[in-house]
């Protein structure tokens, strides 16, 4: 990383889907002193709490420095070898579908592109999943059941413009930080703009609503459904825009023709009059942006819940137009940029599926012969063949999945049954790592150099601004010196992050005479170093505001209403409390870098239950005394938080704690692996505990 000198550098921020502009300024003594960048148009030169804090997460303590074998210090050469050996030798005995890449949204497009290939080009399988799986994969399979295409349609602006902001099974203020200043400032100009928080839980995100709807779990289907009944009743339906440009607006009407309000409050334990009320704010404003996030996704009906919302919009047209549409809203720092290159083990490459044509596309533009045929195995399926014994060899690339995978404390175990795990991380110290028979040194923020997509679809630049320490090298790097021991060198001849860029973007516009919603054809050739953040798609031509021509990505150009029939509402047995996880303010993901910050652990400094007054009197359980969660797929000890943000018969565990940072903290040890049959997402807000003092 010639470039990581003295001198004010213009990156991204490594956290949340905002995709917040940083400038990064290292002075002599390679301290880092962090601004927001006033020119990135995510954030205009705001920062939240942990961004600000970047310049204390740097340092080197924790760092895996130099490969390892087997807990022996190796050099890159005997690492690698060994890597190639070992993944030939699984492929030879066992098949391609014996081995597998776990990766990450933290990886930079670029490393996912590589990742990418490398398993579906040239080793032929598509067991590559990540932990975007856990994130979004939801929303990805609303999209293209919807449009035909894995496409956000909002911009960020979007947020300033509305007139009705509904927020579903989004903390925006806590999770999106950046965003939610931005409606914040917004409402001050235009106090007249309205928001509706839709979620179990008053987090702080209400403080800005005019309207909390503190919904039971997986209530938002019904909630959804009944809106578009209620706005087929009232007349409310664009019946123009509905004709011309969408499909199947009857079945999914009578479907919802049998959730009234009634049957609506009784699913979503919301009162009727406050269920009226929010239907009749949401009908009569013209200008409404549904944000949703993993209170939408990680369910066991995400993908419904998703459809749901959409149904509404398309019902409205409100949809490709300033100030309206449906807005997923991204967890990880380039979960985009995964589902852009393909990182998902149901999709092949560049937003294309596994169909013939387009394998016979990816695979004439890569040069491989043997592209994988069909999807590969998502994540929680990936690691239950791996406690089955099917995979043979695996390699994890800038993740914990220990600590973060539902029913962690079973993929730790089919980890350690594994025959060969590969880790390659900055980290030494986390639960994963811990189990690589190779360890791999990869270089971390700061040092990386690459590309992000946010959740408006804008693609940044990471550039680096610290040396790489030690034996660090890029995640490229290493992926394409195992391919090249692989005996895949020639497709994988890449001397740096902008010649894969321009091969990633080359790709997106092979073809594609706009019939794909993803295409970066316009930046093949641009400038990489100085490359501005831009928004896709980026064709030869100027390209319209997505689907503000009301074009669409199926095959017949229109928009597809899904009909969603609503679970129905949960009944936990007697004793049991709901289990809902999610983020705090100020840590992310397992704690490996703001764990490292002082002021931010300060904001809150251990892991905790917030548990209903009254469930805690019948529980003997006491105001910060210690609480233990547990049931048959694990145990975890928190602090009780005892308040009537929460709903009665429900829990709330942030995600973040790991052994390291707390014995027992690890809340994902209680969630069972339950998916949504379409997108394969884990519902990690829906477990089942018992809860007890100690
Ligand atoms: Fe980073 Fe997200 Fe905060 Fe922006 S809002 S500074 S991207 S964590």
């Amino acid at each position: 990383n010639p470039s990581a000198a003295t001198g004010t550098i213009k990156t991204t921020c490594p956290y949340c889907g905002v995709g917040c502009g940083v400038l990064a300024t290292r002075q002599a003594d390679n301290s880092v002193t962090i601004a927001g960048d006033p020119d990135h148009p995510a954030n205009f030169g705001r920062l939240c709490s942990k961004g600000s804090a970047l310049g204390e997460t740097i340092s080197l303590e924790g760092r895996l420095l130099h490969p390892e074998i087997d807990g022996t210090r190796a050099n890159w050469d005997q690492a690698l070898d060994l890597v190639a050996t070992r993944f030939r030798a699984a492929i030879a005995e066992h098949g391609p579908q014996s081995v597998a890449i776990y990766g990450s949204g933290q990886l930079l497009t670029e490393d996912y592109y590589v990742a990418n290939k490398l398993m579906k080009g040239f080793i032929g399988s598509a067991n590559i999943d990540t932990n975007s799986r856990l994130c979004m994969a939801s929303s990805v399979a609303g999209h293209k059941r919807a449009f035909g295409s894995d496409t956000v349609p909002g911009n960020y602006e979007d947020l300033e413009q509305a007139d009705l902001i509904v927020l579903v099974g989004s903390n925006l203020g806590w999770c999106h930080p950046v965003l939610y200043q931005r409606i914040v400032a917004a409402r001050a100009a235009r106090p007249e703009m309205k928001v509706v928080l839709i979620d179990p839980r008053r987090t702080v995100s209400a403080d800005i609503a005019e309207m909390h709807l503190p919904i039971a779990p997986d209530g938002d289907s019904a909630l959804f459904v009944g809106l578009l009944a209620h706005l087929d009743q009232l007349g409310a339906v664009d019946s123009d825009y509905v004709a011309a440009y969408t499909t199947g607006i009857e079945a999914a009407v009578l479907t919802a023709e049998d959730w009234p309000v009634a049957r609506v409050a009784e699913a979503t334990g919301l009162s009727p009059l406050s269920i009226t009320r929010f239907y009749d704010l949401f009908t009569r404003t013209r200008k409404v942006v549904t944000v949703f996030s993993q209170g939408v996704n990680q369910s066991a009906a995400g993908t419904d819940k998703v459809n749901a919302i959409i149904n509404c919009h398309l019902a409205t047209g409100r949809i490709g137009k300033p100030g309206m549409g449906p807005f997923s809203v991204t967890g990880q720092p380039n979960a985009m940029g995964g589902r852009e290159v393909g990182g998902l083990a149901n999709m092949l490459a560049a937003h294309m599926d596994f169909t013939p044509e387009a394998i016979d596309r990816v695979g004439r533009f890569w040069g491989a012969a043997d592209v994988a045929q069909g999807p590969g195995l998502k994540a929680v399926d990936l690691f239950a063949a791996m406690a089955r014994g099917e995979i043979k060899a695996v390699w994890i690339m800038a993740t914990n999945p220990v600590d973060s995978m539902p029913e962690a404390d079973a993929v730790r175990d089919a980890l350690r049954a594994c025959p060969f795990v590969v880790v390659s991380d900055m980290n030494r110290n986390t639960d994963t790592m811990a189990l690589a028979h190779v360890r791999l040194p990869a270089a971390g923020w700061g040092e990386k150099d690459g590309t992000v997509t946010n959740s408006e679809r804008r693609i940044s630049r990471q550039r680096p601004f610290m040396p790489l320490p030690g034996e660090a090298r890029p995640d490229w790097w290493i992926i394409k010196e195992v391919a090249r021991r692989l005996g895949f060198g020639q497709a994988f001849a890449y001397f740096g992050p902008a010649q894969i860029f321009a091969e990633h973007a080359a790709l997106s516009g092979f073809e594609n005479d706009g019939g794909r919603d993803f295409d970066l054809s316009g930046l093949v050739g641009a400038d990489y170093e100085t490359m501005a953040p831009t928004q896709w798609p980026v064709r030869s031509r100027p390209a319209a505001r997505m689907f503000g021509d009301a074009k669409f990505f199926t095959p017949d150009g229109k928009a597809r209403f899904v009909p969603v029939q609503p679970p129905p509402p949960f009944a936990p047995s007697p004793g049991v409390l709901m289990l809902n996880t999610g983020r705090v303010r100020d840590h992310w993901h397992t704690m490996t870098r703001t764990g490292k910050a002082a002021r931010l652990s300060a904001h809150m400094a251990e892991p905790f239950v917030e548990i209903h007054p009254a469930d805690a009197n019948a529980l003997g359980i006491r105001r910060a005394h210690l609480v233990r969660l547990s049931n048959r797929h694990g145990v975890a000890v928190v602090r009780a938080l005892v308040t009537d943000r929460q709903r009665r018969g429900e829990l709330f565990v942030p995600m973040h704690w790991t052994d390291q940072f707390a014995s027992e903290g690890r809340v994902d040890a209680l969630v069972p692996g339950k998916t949504d049959p379409v997108s394969g997402q884990p519902a990690l807000k829906m477990a089942q505990v018992h809860a007890e003092p100690m």
